[in-house]
């Protein structure tokens, strides 16, 4: 991946893609301190980029740092790439961490440092494909304590327990893995918030140990403007066994159906196509729907 064309924006200056390079005494790789984005963009306009840029800042500010560019500046950094990347649908990768000034578990004044790529990760359009859906095994690790990590923030060390169970997951011939919270309730995918369907009301865990995604709060908001009801709640795993259709959400899963996790057993159906499908639609810019 080091190794594409096109440009990187690193600390205020667009860099060749193959010269964005950091020491390997770097604070942010030793001990996690880093947070990141996953934006997309669609028809040439990234969706909901300043919600992304300001959950960077906080993400950033609830590891202790201050992230050193405004969030017009984040913005502006993002719509310049993407027009330089020469891309009208993308995936869009901003990270700031901490450098490599001083080593140690403290390291107060090291600068952080902030970098954005913009690459092509195309979603699954053949809407056939996808709404057979995808198989997820269960994870062993489960989503910490918020008092024991930083929930709230889309911090890269978060992701370590994330890695490891897609791994095992996808050993096993899963595309990804549920996991559950310390607690035993369900939490999310390695990557994607997930909901339930039964009867036509739709149920998702209540986030309040993991990611509330931004896609996750716009297919909430687009399920209520269709008129389903939605009951954010504490879901149990062997509440599975009785929902009817579960899907996953996120910025790079789009809405993606899911036929089985672990044990349990969905038939992608009516309601997760409708929002798949209200999803595509919300994300295109509006200014081509007017037209
Ligand atoms: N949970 C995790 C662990 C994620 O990595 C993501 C993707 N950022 C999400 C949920 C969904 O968040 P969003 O909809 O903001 O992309």
């Amino acid at each position: 991946f080091d190794q594409l064309d096109g440009e990187i924006w690193f600390n205020g200056e667009f860099v060749p893609w193959k010269d964005a390079k950091i020491h390997v005494l770097t604070h942010g790789l030793h001990y996690a301190s880093s947070v990141f984005e996953g934006e997309r963009a669609y028809g040439g306009e990234i969706f909901k980029l300043r919600e992304h840029t300001e959950r960077l800042i906080e993400s950033g500010r609830i590891l202790g740092f201050k992230v050193p560019y405004g969030a017009d500046e984040i913005d502006d950094a993002c719509n310049e790439l993407l027009r330089r990347q020469g891309f009208t649908d993308a995936y869009v990768r901003p990270i700031a961490w901490r450098g490599s000034e001083m080593m140690g578990v403290s390291a107060q004044h090291n600068r952080i440092n902030v970098a954005i790529a913009i690459w092509q990760w195309p979603s699954y359009f053949d809407p056939e494909q996808r709404m057979k859906g995808i198989r997820l095994d269960l994870a062993e690790y489960r989503r910490p304590d918020p008092r024991t990590a930083p929930s709230k923030s889309k911090a890269s060390g978060l992701y370590m327990i994330c890695t490891i169970s897609k791994h095992a997951a996808e050993a096993k011939g899963y595309a990804d893995a549920l996991m559950l919270d310390w607690r035993g309730q369900v939490a999310e995918a390695t990557g994607a918030n997930v909901f339930f369907v039964k009867d036509g009301v739709i149920h998702t865990p209540t986030p309040d140990c993991f990611l509330d995604g931004i896609t996750r709060r716009t297919v909430i908001e687009l399920a209520r403007r269709r008129g389903f009801e939605v009951k954010v709640r504490a879901i149990m795993p062997e509440e599975m066994e009785g929902f009817e259709e579960c899907f996953l959400c996120g910025t790079a899963a789009e809405v993606t159906p899911v036929s089985e996790i672990g044990p349990y057993r969905f038939t992608p159906g009516e309601t997760t196509r409708r929002l798949v499908e209200d999803y595509m639609a919300e994300v295109q810019p509006k200014r081509m729907a007017a037209e």
